[in-house]
């Protein structure tokens, strides 16, 4: 289905979808350290969603099963939790997690480097990942197209020479995880589709430091990057404004 405009009783679910969503992805980010398995922060994730009122959106979505993925490394999305993933130091961790509140679901992702980070270089991937998703953000208005957040997250992250992931994409969200149209994050501006105020997207730059190819492991849901190099994600749920946006997977 193609993300409708949503009524004001809608973004006010969403907002508190989102504030959900936000608070623990929040609370456990300083739980990501050397030593916890995928498996463990994906427990107290569930755990957090329900104290905070929410639904887990992503449990059993399409055969998914988990409430939140956890993808390590070379793993770009999609991680399913497992109690043999041990995070070691350095490594960078993506939690990516969709939350539900009267029938309303937001999605949101951020990435974290677990203890120190082993190169510069993995510290620079992961704030620019972070970065290049506001530069998408900061074109969006209503009549907006998509071509013009893709192509604002395609220049900035050019300039690093990195792999802008093409196989996966943002979206629109709401009444359901995915709605439709896709929102790439490479294009041209002034191509796409249409967006009006009142609709609610997913804006989520997958990047790694190699090429953008990618394969999908033997468990059937990681996505990983073809070459092994590493990789980021961030992703916010937001709703557009006649004159720009508001984020809705904040605290
Ligand atoms: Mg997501
Ligand atoms: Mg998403």
């Amino acid at each position: 289905m193609t993300t409708k405009v949503k009524t004001p009783a809608e973004i006010k679910a969403m907002r508190e979808s989102g504030r959900i969503l936000a608070t623990v992805l929040q609370y456990l980010r300083p739980k990501v350290k050397p030593g916890i398995s995928t498996a463990e922060l994906a427990r107290f994730a569930k755990a957090e969603i329900i104290r905070q009122g929410g639904e887990p959106a992503f449990l059993g979505y399409e055969g998914f099963p988990d409430v939140i993925c956890i993808s390590v490394n070379d793993e770009i999305v999609h991680g399913i939790p497992k109690a043999d993933t041990i995070i070691a130091d350095g490594d960078i961790v993506s939690l990516d997690m969709g939350v539900s509140y009267k029938g309303m679901i937001t999605d949101s992702a951020i990435t974290v480097i677990a203890g120190r980070a082993k190169q510069k270089r993995h510290l620079e991937l992961v704030k620019n990942t972070e970065e290049a998703l506001y530069e998408g953000l900061a074109v969006i208005h209503d009549q907006v197209r998509t071509g013009d957040i893709g192509e604002a997250i395609e220049k900035f992250l050019n300039k690093f020479g990195y792999g802008i992931v093409r196989d996966l994409v943002g979206h629109g969200v709401g009444h359901q995880i995915h709605e439709d149209p896709n929102i790439p994050n490479y294009g041209r501006a002034n191509t796409g589709p249409w967006l009006d105020a009142g609709m609610t997207i997913a804006v989520e730059p997958m990047v790694t430091l190699g090429a953008d190819h990618v394969h999908i492991a033997d468990d059937k849901w990681t996505v990983k990057t073809a070459d092994g190099s590493w990789a980021a994600h961030f992703e916010h749920t937001i709703l557009i404004t006649k004159n720009g946006y508001e984020i809705l997977t904040k605290v």
